[in-house]
């Protein structure tokens, strides 16, 4: 009796164990479709809006023929710009939906941190049509070990870092990116002089399609979708991103961890920013 009422104790415990974990993958699968609900109304709420702005400017080009030229020419910038902005948010979106799908393919390999931040660098300046960055110096050891990673992806965290890094600080500061060893990692930093971020935010600046006040998203043409990107590439590789500032206009770091490998035999070879 004792061994069959011990049975029955040991199949009720599976039964719960698996209603158990019934309810847990239920509560999963909500949130999922919580998540993704919200993702559909927030894309199709930042698509919209510039899209409504192009729209507008059209129908006032189009409608409108004794339209001043200057006014011409504002209507057709505003467009282009909207343009551009709805391009890079369907860029990053992709990139992000297929970081978190896992649908990307990683190739680490043993990578010189130095010529990757001279790639992510050239990449900015490249970029810069009004010549208006701040000075952005790389204050790395030439002797520092390889790091171990996806060249192709540790270049697009530079990018992301040092470009949000020379957006929010004016052209007469300062950007500066080194890197300390600690154990088998290696920690970079993105520094600048900054408007910094507010304590209360340095989490929440990772969540996608955050961005401060919505006037200056404007001026400064990101997505919101930058840090998310970067947090799910430096998780990848088993590192952690974070954010730390001592307030308004006080600067920002932004650091992350990278596997470091000890020997410099291995195969060396630069990021690629072509994907
Ligand atoms: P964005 O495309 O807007 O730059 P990100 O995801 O890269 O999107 O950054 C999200 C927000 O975090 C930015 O809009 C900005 O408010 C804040 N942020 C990021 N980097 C910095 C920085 N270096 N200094 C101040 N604020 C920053």
């Amino acid at each position: 009796l004792v061994e069959a009422i011990a049975t029955q104790i040991g199949v009720a415990l599976i039964q719960a164990e698996a209603y158990a974990n019934l309810e847990d993958l239920n509560q999963q699968l909500e949130a999922l479709d919580r998540t993704r609900a919200n993702l559909v109304a927030i894309t199709g709420h930042e698509l919209r809006t510039p899209l409504s702005t192009i729209q507008v400017c059209l129908e006032s080009l189009a409608t409108e023929p004794d339209m001043s030229l200057e006014l011409r020419q504002v209507m057709l910038n505003t467009a282009l710009a909207d343009t551009e902005r709805m391009r890079k948010l369907i860029q990053d979106f992709l990139t992000l939906s297929r970081l978190e799908s896992g649908r990307v393919e990683w190739h680490p390999e043993p990578l010189s941190l130095n010529e990757c931040i001279d790639l992510a660098i050239s990449s900015i300046h490249a970029r810069n049509l009004n010549n208006d960055l701040p000075e952005i110096s790389s204050q790395i050891s030439p002797d520092l070990p390889l790091v171990r990673a996806d060249g192709e992806w540790l270049v697009e965290v530079l990018v992301k870092l040092l470009d949000n890094a020379c957006k929010f600080t004016p052209p007469q500061g300062n950007v500066t990116i080194k890197a300390d060893s600690n154990g088998n990692l290696l920690k970079v930093t993105v520094t600048d002089t900054g408007r910094g971020i507010e304590p209360n935010r340095l989490q929440v600046v990772f969540d996608r399609f955050y961005q401060e006040e919505g006037a200056l998203r404007r001026t400064t043409g990101g997505t919101g979708l930058g840090l998310a990107i970067c947090r799910q590439i430096v998780n990848n590789w088993g590192g952690e991103i974070w954010a730390e500032s001592e307030g308004k206009d006080q600067g920002s770091a932004f650091h992350f961890t990278i596997p470091m490998i000890s020997s410099r035999s291995e195969p060396r070879r630069s990021g690629n920013t072509n994907k």
